[in-house]
């Protein structure tokens, strides 16, 4: 691993943010985004910086401080601001406690910040503040955790390190092992770091540059033994498998149906790079793969142990996968069940499911509440990978005992990381909107994605898509729903992304105006391609994703007044709106005893652009009202706006006992009322 410090690089930092912070505090944000864009570093969270600096408090008095990373940030982006305040000198007093409970260190910390409203510290604020050092890194370096992953580790560690680290053996992050850490040093006061067995690496300096730099020659001792010492010659890469993605696509909603047990959503993410599959055909896949997290912070992400689910030969997936789902939660249970009796204080059991799921044949599937959580575990574990081939390369792996990962996965500081589980409505469901760039279809987009859910994005207006996506953090495709092998595979696509589908907004339509006898019948055609056809090919592919999840879902189309109430020279609109009503109730009554709600809703002159400006003006005219009084030509006499169409799709979609209706935002409007 080579050293990415740049003397220019370092100066830009100290200039841009000379203004809000002293140079070493620059300069510790720029070290931490070193450390903290290298995956095989840290990842997600992982992590934490320091540096012992002088600022004024709110008195302009001068205090000596140390800035330690935050919960909530990134090493890889940490801002200043990433990095709260704390008082350094009364830290310090904190160390002659013999003991201090979890809820009085997180106190303790809030109470000697200088900014009250700044993130919480760091769960390791206390050995930051109790080594002298003015820079200290610390990682979970995978080369480093193949070292302290072993069985001899100390000795290994003695052996690679000499007299230059100090090593700590493993304790929970907090009180005692601040305290551990500090002595360790102070009985090795020459020592570059420390290196924490089954933990990670600490390293500290007088200068960024040097601290960071020593971290990095710290990783590179330990890739270069990994590499003189790998006993086994590289195997060589397994032949790619056919088509995972189809098997994943196929297998997805069966395992997210079964893995919730009908009661939890999971995203999942699939990982297939050569690197899986290589671990995943292992001989010894079933007890490498059972040994623990190469790091305890990675519990919470993870779990202890992943499933390995095999397929090849069962002639049932879904019993295959419902009997090993059972055993492992089983198993889990009774882990939980045998550390809580050793607990005073009352344990709640988390879920017992599994978070990896290792598949020959198709890869590996992380799990999680949201996607974003599954694709954090699915990159936990590909680096849990790293360290298990590696540490195995040259020894054996090995990792706590169960006692231990239980502490730390029941650490209420821990489990904080999380964040409180929000109790959004669409939390954890997948949704899938058509025409999701503009109008309507945006909206509901922004409603949905505030609402929790997981969304998939398809338009034909690429630029305007891919902003929306990127701004929802959304899944996206440009697409013609007009085409429907493309719909059909795009529905596939959002299930490899996600690994299932919850509900479907089917709202990008066409409103093209013809006299009724005069319409040409490709023109109609086209119609009712895109506004009945495109419809029905969208719900026929949810509603199989939808069966074999087991979990119910919503279809929700977008309708229009002009099913009910036609206008003139309205025809080629109106006569497939009035059909995909008709679909509606069909695709109600059907599916209903799957738990499949279908509704629609009943929208009219909404500011879209489905019409451009002048059909508008001259459909105005026609009534003899300017623009704006047609868009209010209504009995409430005010503009319905996508916005308002968007709460009724949102409303509709969590409305648990309403399938089959028609929901009108429209203003008012008698004559269009379903009847
Ligand atoms: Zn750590």
């Amino acid at each position: 691993m080579q050293s990415r410090w740049s003397d220019a690089e370092a100066q830009s930092y100290v200039e841009r943010y000379a203004s809000s912070c002293p140079p070493d505090l620059a300069l510790r944000v720029y070290t931490s985004r070193l450390i903290g864009s290298d995956p095989s570093l840290v990842l997600h969270g992982g992590g934490n910086t320091s540096v012992k600096t002088v600022l004024r408090d709110d008195t302009g008095k001068e205090v000596e401080v140390l800035c330690v990373k935050g919960s909530g940030w990134d090493l890889g982006d940490i801002e200043p601001e990433g990095l709260p305040a704390l008082r350094q000198g009364s830290l310090l007093e904190l160390r002659a406690l013999p003991t201090l409970s979890d809820e009085a260190m997180v106190n303790a910390q809030r109470i000697r910040m200088l900014q009250a409203s700044a993130p919480n510290p760091s769960v390791e604020t206390l050995l930051h503040a109790f080594l002298p050092h003015k820079f200290i890194d610390h990682s979970h370096a995978d080369a480093i955790l193949a070292i302290v992953d072993q069985p001899d580790g100390e000795a290994l560690c003695r052996r690679l390190y000499g007299e230059r680290f100090a090593i700590v053996p493993y304790i929970m992050p907090g009180f005692a092992l601040a305290k551990l850490a500090a002595e360790s040093f102070e009985k090795n006061p020459h020592v570059e770091g420390l290196l924490l067995l089954k933990h990670g690496l600490f390293t500290f300096g007088e200068s960024a540059r040097q601290s960071y730099e020593r971290h990095i020659a710290a990783v590179s001792v330990a890739e270069a033994y990994a590499k003189k010492k790998s006993v086994h010659e590289p195997e060589p890469e397994p032949e790619p498998e056919p088509e995972p993605g189809a098997r994943f696509t196929s297998l997805a909603p069966v395992l997210r149906g079964l893995l919730g047990d009908h009661k939890r959503r999971y995203s999942l993410s699939l990982r297939t790079s050569p690197q899986i599959q290589r671990f995943l055909a292992r001989a010894d896949l079933d007890s490498v793969s059972q040994v623990g997290c190469a790091t305890p912070d990675h519990v919470i992400r993870t779990k202890r142990y992943p499933l390995v689910l095999r397929l090849e030969s069962t002639p049932d997936p879904r019993e295959t996968i419902r009997g090993l789902l059972n055993t492992y939660r089983e198993q889990y249970v009774a882990y939980v069940t045998r550390q809580s009796a050793r607990k005073t204080e009352r344990i709640v059991p988390l879920d017992p499911d599994p978070r990896i799921i290792l598949a020959p044949g198709i890869g590996l599937i992380a799990a999680g509440p949201s996607a974003s959580a599954s694709a954090i575990a699915a990159d936990i574990y590909e680096h849990t990978i790293s360290v298990i081939e590696s540490a195995q390369s040259f020894g054996r792996y090995e990792t706590l005992p169960e006692s231990d990962i239980f502490d730390m996965e029941y650490w209420s500081l821990e489990q904080k990381k999380l964040g409180a589980a929000k109790a959004r409505a669409l939390e954890g469901r997948i949704v899938y909107i058509t025409g999701a760039a503009h109008g309507i279809g945006a909206a509901c987009a922004r409603r949905f994605a505030n609402a929790g859910a997981a969304l998939y994005l398809v338009d034909r207006d690429a630029p305007r898509l891919t902003e929306l996506a990127q701004q929802l953090r959304a899944a996206h495709e440009v697409l013609d729903v007009s085409d429907e092998r493309a719909l059909r595979n795009s529905v596939a696509r959002c299930v490899a992304r996600y690994g299932g589908l919850d509900g479907v907004v089917s709202n990008a339509g066409i409103a093209p105006q013809a006299n009724i006898a005069a319409c040409d019948t490709e023109a109609l055609e086209h119609s009712f391609r895109i506004n009945l056809f495109a419809h029905q090919w969208l719900a026929a592919s949810a509603v199989d994703v939808m069966r074999d999840q087991g979990m119910g879902g919503f279809l929700l189309f977008n309708a229009s007044k002009a099913a009910w109430n036609p206008g003139p020279e309205f025809g080629p609109y109106a006569l497939p709106k009035a059909a995909l009503v008709a679909l509606m109730k069909q695709y109600a009554l059907e599916y209903g005893s799957l738990g499949i709600r279908c509704n629609a809703v009943n929208a009219d002159r909404i500011r879209t652009h489905l019409l451009d400006e002048a059909d508008i003006a001259a459909r105005a005219r026609s009534r003899g009202l300017a623009t704006d009084d047609y868009y209010r030509a209504n009995l409430l006499g005010k503009e319905v706006s996508a916005d308002d169409v968007a709460d009724a799709f949102l409303y509709l979609a969590t409305a648990p006992s309403t399938t089959g209706s028609v929901l009108t935002v429209d203003g008012g409007n008698i004559a269009a009322s379903p009847r």
